[in-house]
């Protein structure tokens, strides 16, 4: 009798007690951001807009992670196209207290200048021109808002020497982001994607997030080529799966 007593009692305990997974739900906060949005198209193609293509990726991963990383929380800076400001975007990561914050964005070219692939950022200080120029056309973003001026200190998103203030910053998560950009790197390369590699530049929406952060190019939307893939759905899931994958095997390390 005492054992039959024990053996309800273990099925109750069982029953109550939740499983591991569910213990460990939410404990991992991921914010995603979709590049631009609502007033601000971001790179033009022939046909394409930037923003709408940073949101179809990011609401893709952030479908990916959650249907298949049950202990994620995604957070997302816009899920539609409505314009968020830079400064709000890292908000709204450390107001989730996030653990991680993944930027979306699609590079562009000047010109008859032709581009192929997806490369990474972490926050730093640019060692070439090519990366510089990203960061200014992504920072640029902020002549949209109010006031920009005053809200960014002076920080004008066009001149070299405002990013001088990038080389003597301090970014306690520094390690952190690089070992992620090089997780992202290496699973486009796995699907085929030209590697442009993992660099440092100054960017404003990276600059005031307190966890460890990464700014994507997914690829040229002013090169035809590129373009057709970055709107194809093909090009959507595949970027998506090879940033959702990343993600997991940069978590699985931190553990
Ligand atoms: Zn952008």
């Amino acid at each position: 009798m005492r054992h039959l007593t024990t053996f309800i009692l273990c099925l109750l305990l069982l029953a109550i007690v939740p499983t591991a997974s569910t213990w460990a739900e939410g404990t991992f906060t991921l914010v995603l951001d979709a590049g631009h949005g609502g007033k601000d198209p971001g790179a033009l193609g022939k046909t394409g807009k930037e923003k709408n293509i940073n949101l179809a990726v990011v609401l893709a991963v952030g479908q990916l992670v959650e249907q298949n990383m049950k202990d994620v929380k995604v957070v997302y800076t816009r899920k539609t196209d409505v314009f968020v400001e830079l400064n709000e975007r890292a908000a709204i990561a450390n107001r989730a207290k996030a653990d991680l914050f993944v930027s979306i964005h699609t590079n562009a070219l000047p010109g008859k200048a032709q581009g192929r692939g997806s490369e990474t950022y972490t926050l730093g200080m640019h060692r070439a021109a090519d990366n510089l120029a990203v960061a200014k056309r992504e920072n640029a973003a902020i002549m949209l808002e109010k006031d920009y001026e005053n809200r960014y200190e002076g920080f004008d998103p066009k001149s070299a020497e405002s990013y001088i203030i990038f080389e003597f910053m301090q970014d306690t998560y520094m390690e952190q982001s690089v070992k992620l950009a090089n997780h992202i790197q290496k699973q486009f390369r796995a699907a085929g994607r030209p590697d442009k590699g993992v660099h440092q530049a100054g960017f404003l929406v990276l600059r005031n997030t307190s966890m460890p952060s990464c700014l994507i190019e997914l690829g040229y939307i002013t090169t035809t080529s590129e373009e057709a893939y970055l709107l194809s759905q093909k090009g959507v899931n595949e970027l998506a799966q090879s940033i959702y994958q990343a993600i997991k095997n940069y978590k699985a390390t931190i553990k």
